[in-house]
């Protein structure tokens, strides 16, 4: 069977690799190879640096206004296609469509609409003091640097590539080579909608050499990456070099915590999806589950039955809850983490292995969700991030206890309370040392609201006017008054 190949875009064309080498791309329900990327070198990064330099300067001149315009076309264009790009993200990662026709072709659309109309919002910074007064003007940085990961891969890239746009950067991207087929698409959307030549260039491959040349890169003063915490302490460092502006979003391993006065189905039920949605493969996931110790016996009851019920397997069809995991090594990494949370004397209440699906599903990456209890605070289930369908459940007794629990690992990026009594929640959540909480509910975003997580669940914030701070340098300009 021949496979689809696609090809870096740089210079506003297809551009084959000049390493002249591709990468076999899988399906992972299917766990067969469906397409091609290239697997680009040194020397193909190079050129989509000078080709986004050179577009620099017109595009940072043009008015907010239009590069809003060309914003709201890419966004039109992918709205006109949605369909085609959720099979394409669902073969490519393993999701069910559904899942990324409403979750991640959604959220890509209204990321580029959303900075159309918040480039247009002018954040205006005069003080005025004895005798002179001081005004912030807000520039372009230059090229941005965009390395996204492969868990909600259009919707992470469009994340950056919407704001870098839209406050007058140049881009160079690189998707996670497990999930580049959207960014070609996107590509193409790029051609349709006439983006000026050199805007934007993808440059498919491996983290190392192409995402390490990205960040090396003397003329990409800005990184943006999305990924795990090893990676971004190594994309940290190479930064440092040349001191560039840099932003990571990183790994989490988020607690929810789950007080005896909330309302108990309802809590079960958004746990549910905070637990497994994406195979658990969303960084905001809820993998830590406390439960006040009143409770805990009909939570598990009933959380345990509603896990049962999930459907994982085809995830063409619409009553699937859970598709395939990204590849078979990450397969195996969680498998690993179940072994270990046996041995540790974990109690498996639901799941624990692979699903026996018939073919054409027998050879994809599935695993059923599971749900441990009893292991100790200082397992590795309990204080690594496993980033797949595998959640561990504990009790506690007061609010302070909670939060210690909470606040005990080495991530900070999201926490869920659920409780009846809203001032103690928001008590709680002022002391949660984490990104967001979210309060009797799960995922719910405001686009205009800071973004990023604490400790190694990374540094810098993005979303709204902090991206707006990211994607440009500011000058003050102080003048003397007569
Ligand atoms: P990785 O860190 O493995 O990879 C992320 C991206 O970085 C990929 O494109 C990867 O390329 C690239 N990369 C790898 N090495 C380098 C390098 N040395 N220099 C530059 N780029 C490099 O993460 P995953 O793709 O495995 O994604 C899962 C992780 O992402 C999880 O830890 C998850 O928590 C985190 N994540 C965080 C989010 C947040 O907002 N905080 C949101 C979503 C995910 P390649 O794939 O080719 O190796």
């Amino acid at each position: 069977m021949s496979l689809q190949r696609i090809q870096n875009f740089i210079d506003g064309r297809w551009e084959a690799p000049l390493t002249g080498a591709y990468l076999r791309n899988l399906n992972p329900a299917l766990g067969v190879a469906f397409s091609e990327i290239p697997n680009s070198g040194v020397e193909d990064v190079e050129l989509a640096v000078r080709s986004a330099h050179q577009a620099f300067p017109a595009w940072s001149k043009l008015t907010p206004e239009i590069r809003s315009q060309y914003l709201n076309q890419m966004a039109h264009q992918i709205e006109n296609r949605a369909d085609e790009f959720a099979k394409m993200e669902s073969l490519d990662q393993g999701k069910p469509v559904r899942l990324a026709r409403n979750m991640d072709i959604d959220r890509s659309i209204r990321n580029f609409r959303f900075f159309a109309e918040e480039v247009l919002i002018e954040h205006k910074e005069h003080y005025q003091d004895s005798g002179f007064h001081s005004y912030v003007k807000r520039k372009p940085v230059g090229v941005a640097g965009l390395i996204s990961p492969w868990n909600l891969p259009l919707y992470l890239l469009s994340w950056k590539i919407a704001p870098a746009l839209a406050y007058g950067n140049t881009v160079v991207c690189k998707p996670s080579e497990f999930t580049s087929m959207t960014a070609a698409l996107l590509a193409e959307v790029c051609l349709q909608i006439g983006l000026p030549v050199g805007v934007l260039n993808i440059v498919f491959g491996l983290g190392s050499p192409v995402g390490e040349a990205i960040v090396r890169h003397p003329k990409v003063p800005l990184i943006s990456f999305t990924g795990g915490t090893e990676t971004g302490r190594k994309i940290y460092r190479d930064s440092a070099e040349n001191f560039k502006k840099i932003s990571l979003e990183l790994g989490g391993k988020n607690p929810n915590l789950i007080f005896a006065d909330c309302d108990l189905e309802k809590a079960i039920s958004a746990t549910v999806r905070s637990s497994f949605l994406n195979q658990g493969e969303i960084c905001l996931c809820g993998s830590r589950i406390y439960v006040e110790k009143s409770v805990l016996p009909q939570f598990l009851e009933k959380f345990v039955e509603a896990t049962k019920n999930l459907k994982v397997g085809d995830p063409s069809q619409p009553e699937t809850f859970m598709g395939a995991l990204i590849s078979e090594a990450h397969l195996k990494k969680v498998e690993n983490y179940v072994q270990m949370a046996r041995q540790e004397g974990g109690k498996i209440l639901v799941g624990g292995d692979r699903p026996q699906l018939k073919s054409p599903f027998h050879q994809g990456f599935f695993f059923n969700p599971t749900v441990i209890l009893g292991l100790p605070e200082s397992s590795r289930c309990v204080q690594e991030e496993i980033f797949g369908p595998v959640v561990t459940v504990a009790s506690f007794e007061t609010a302070e206890q909670a939060l210690e629990l909470a606040n005990g690992v080495e991530y900070g990026l999201s926490a869920t309370i659920w409780s009846g009594d809203p001032r103690k929640a928001e008590k709680i959540a002022e002391h949660l040392n984490c990104g967001t909480v979210w309060i009797n509910d799960w995922l719910l975003r405001d686009l205009r609201v800071p973004f990023g997580g604490m400790k190694k669940s990374g540094l810098g914030r993005e979303g709204g006017r902090y991206s707006a701070e990211f994607f440009t340098e500011a000058t003050t300009v102080v003048v003397k008054e007569n």
